[in-house]
């Protein structure tokens, strides 16, 4: 298929769902008059879209697959993603160590794993585009105090040491041999290739390939970085036999204690099982359904008997012993390492998402899941963020459709009008700043379209298929 016809499938299902979220949305704010019979008829509307609404993303979501499309699909994921691990690889085993160009980087960036993580993935990426080393170094790690290598393969086979002829700080010089890299919050310059940038020369074909390219070329480090040791995989092989892990199968990550208030509101349970319930209707469309499992990550770890007393038709997997040590006070340690390795491997391994993209941890379980698909840039409902990178530059879209503002919450678009986005507010608009009048406000989401930005990263031509 080409470019067009994948842009245009894509467009039909997401604003499928926009029309939804507002149509949704317009009907709930009716619900609350208390005039029953008109809550009736509101509430048996409701219903009917919503049969209209599954019905139309099942058919759009077909057009994924006709004519080889699928086949395709996975071909061009499989060639993109070798031809990325290639170069990591390639990278990261340098001929000579003692002469080759490093670029340092600390594990304890001071927060958790995902965001740790996340650190490491910025890191990599600046290595990537400089055509350095990356030097992790991870000894006295507070999850673990061996560092990286307790639980994952080292980055490298053959250099993991930081030393070198000349030492400086970024930016440093192209012959500075070493360079250290401060966190991704005080780099200065910034590089223009941080996310959400794409590589120039990858860029056409992860366009085609993703609904989100940045997602697929983010979890393409995070592939290559959490390859297990082989004492990881013993134990995730153990535990999903321990819990039963098997599909159809939702992830559903509930993130509390100390995110919530200061990061992050709270969130009922009842809000994410609305979208875990709308995820079976659709998938009974198709498929016979046997059972309803969700996977449950949290560090709140009174939620299982919660969920299991208020959902007894679903079968709750997961182990709220994990979830014990998850919690605030309980959480750097090998155990709890093990738990939040153990919570996000099997959240990227459900077919779906559920969760708050204003946890970290939910963005690794998604940007992993993005690397065991072609294009799962669709299997996910976030209760409040959009996708996004700490640290990133901005989030693009550009107006296909004119808007003339409906209030003083909205703005004017003019077609080719781009928007720095802030978020989508799930109800048939988001909200953000047009680059070209500078007003900040509401705009309807479905008159954009999301626009890509790429940078100029080292192309590597010597590493090829
Ligand atoms: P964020 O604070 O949610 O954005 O994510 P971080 O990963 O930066 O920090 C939260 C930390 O809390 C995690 O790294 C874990 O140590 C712990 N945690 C939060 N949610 C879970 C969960 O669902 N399961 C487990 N095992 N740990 C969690």
């Amino acid at each position: 298929p080409s470019e067009e016809y994948e842009l245009s499938r894509r467009r039909i299902f997401s604003n499928t769902k926009e029309l939804w979220y507002y149509v949704n949305s317009e009907l709930q704010s009716l619900v609350k008059e208390d005039d029953s019979v008109r809550v009736e008829h509101i509430s048996k509307i409701k219903n009917i879209i919503g049969e209209h609404y599954r019905s139309l993303l099942k058919d759009v979501s077909s057009l994924a697959d006709v004519d080889g499309h699928a086949v395709w699909r996975q071909q061009e994921s499989e060639n993109l993603s070798n031809l990325v691990q290639k170069r990591l690889k390639h990278l990261q085993n340098p001929l000579d160590c003692a002469k080759a160009r490093k670029l340092v980087c600390d594990l304890n960036k001071g927060c958790g794993y995902g965001c740790q993580l996340h650190h490491v993935v910025y890191c990599f990426i600046v290595a990537y585009a400089t055509e350095r080393t990356l030097i992790l170094r991870s000894k006295g790690w507070r999850y673990s105090k061996g560092g990286w290598q307790d639980v994952f393969l080292p980055l490298s086979d053959t250099c993991l040491l930081p030393n070198g002829e000349t030492t400086n700080r970024w930016p440093g010089h192209r012959n500075t041999q070493v360079i250290t890299l401060p966190i991704i919050d005080s780099i200065n310059p910034r590089p223009p290739f941080l996310p959400l940038a794409l590589p120039e020369d990858l860029a056409p074909r992860l366009n085609a390939l993703h609904g989100d390219p940045v997602v697929w070329w983010i979890g393409q480090f995070l592939k290559y970085m959490l390859r297990p040791q082989p004492a990881t995989s013993i134990k995730l092989d153990e535990y999903a036999k321990k819990v039963k892990f098997q599909k159809p199968i939702v992830g559903v990550h509930i993130r509390r204690t100390d995110k919530v208030g200061t990061e992050a509101a709270f969130h009922k349970l009842d809000e994410y099982m609305v979208h875990v319930e709308q995820y079976y209707k659709y998938k009974e469309l198709t498929d016979k359904v046997d059972k309803k499992r969700v996977y449950l990550a949290t560090d709140e770890p009174k939620l299982f008997s919660e969920a299991k007393r208020k959902y007894p038709e679903y079968e709750i997997v997961g182990d709220e012993d994990i979830s014990k040590t998850a919690s605030i006070s309980k959480r750097y340690s090998d155990q709890s390492l093990n738990g939040i390795i153990t919570d996000i491997h099997f959240l990227s391994l459900s077919d779906y998402l559920v969760c708050t993209f204003s946890s970290q941890v939910c963005r690794v379980a998604y940007e992993v899941m993005n690397s065991l698909h072609p294009d799962a840039s669709t299997l996910y409902t976030s209760l409040d963020d959009i996708y996004y990178y700490g640290g990133q530059k901005r989030r693009l879209h550009v107006a296909v459709l004119p808007h003339k503002a409906n209030g003083p919450h909205e703005m004017n678009l003019l077609v080719g009008d781009e928007i720095a986005v802030a978020g989508n507010h799930w109800d048939g608009y988001s909200k953000g700043t047009n680059l070209r009048t500078k007003e900040r406000g509401l705009y309807p989401t479905f008159k954009v379209s999301p626009k890509i930005e790429t940078a100029p990263f080292a192309s590597y031509p010597d590493v090829t298929l």
